[in-house]
């Protein structure tokens, strides 16, 4: 019998409501309610195990900010180790990590189990990494914690999940799927304030739409990421839509 595929997703945080936002609301919410993806925020102070539940802590060597504490980490990580019987693949959230992709949200997908560690503060205590299989960040530039982070790489990889989004083609046409961004989309009224639909959109002429929606796709990626564009393979249909611009454009200029 053939298995669906099911992701199941922990996060480590010291605030694992904030993570109500994704699990409340949308698509996602409905792949959890469909156990499609099994998600789970653990609240880091469930796993420390002093009286006040410290989490952070002054860095050793001074300085501004406090460390989030190495040992909440690890007994999360024996904990799971222990009661699901297999290793967790640990995504550390971090500035310093790996721009996050499109193409790291399609591999992970295909994970059957993630765990993202959440910093907070000045970040987590360096000998966490001995845990963590890929750190990743969301960009160049700094947030205040790794909740928002997660959220974001969590929403991205879930979509590749066959049954997430109603129809995971749609998904393949969006930006970046294909190193080109996506074409423009409308729909009613077909005029608003002066602003028309383009007439092909409406014309029924399926083979007339792909070749408009891909020369748009082609046109804005150059104009707007020619780093995607250059980096793109391009396929036959595309190489005819190109050759088309062209000839429009030199017989405009005539
Ligand atoms: N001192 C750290 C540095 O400069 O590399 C920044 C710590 S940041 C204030 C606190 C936490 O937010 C990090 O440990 C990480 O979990 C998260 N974070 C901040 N910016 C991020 C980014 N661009 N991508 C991913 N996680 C980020």
């Amino acid at each position: 019998m053939k298995m669906t595929q099911k992701i199941e997703i922990d996060v480590v945080t010291i605030f694992p409501r904030m993570f109500e936002a994704i699990t409340k609301y949308g698509v996602l919410s409905r792949a959890v309610q469909n156990n499609i993806v099994s998600f789970t925020a653990h609240d880091l102070r469930d796993y420390t195990k002093d009286k006040h539940k410290v989490t952070d802590l002054y860095a050793y060597g001074g300085g501004p900010g406090m460390v989030m504490k190495p040992e909440p980490f690890f007994e999360f990580y024996d904990n799971y180790v222990q009661t699901k019987n297999k290793k967790p693949y640990v995504i550390l959230t971090s500035p310093q990590g790996k721009r996050f992709d499109s193409t790291d949200a399609e591999r992970l997908s295909k994970q059957e189990n993630l765990v993202f560690f959440c910093g907070r503060y000045e970040g987590i205590d360096e000998r966490v990494m001995t845990l963590v299989d890929e750190e990743f960040s969301i960009g160049d530039f700094v947030v205040t914690g790794g909740e928002l982070p997660s959220m974001l790489m969590i929403d991205a990889i879930c979509r590749f999940v066959p049954g997430v989004v109603g129809d995971i083609e749609s998904v393949k046409n969006d930006s970046f799927y294909n190193s080109l961004l996506d074409h423009p989309h409308y729909t009613k009224p077909r005029e608003f304030r002066g602003l028309k639909v383009p007439e092909v959109l409406l014309s029924g002429n399926h083979e007339k739409i792909n070749e408009y929606r891909k020369r748009e796709s082609i046109i804005r990626t150059i104009l707007k990421r020619p780093d995607l564009f250059i980096k793109h393979d391009l396929d036959e249909f595309e190489k005819k839509v190109i050759v088309n611009i062209i000839r429009e454009l030199i017989s405009s200029e005539k």
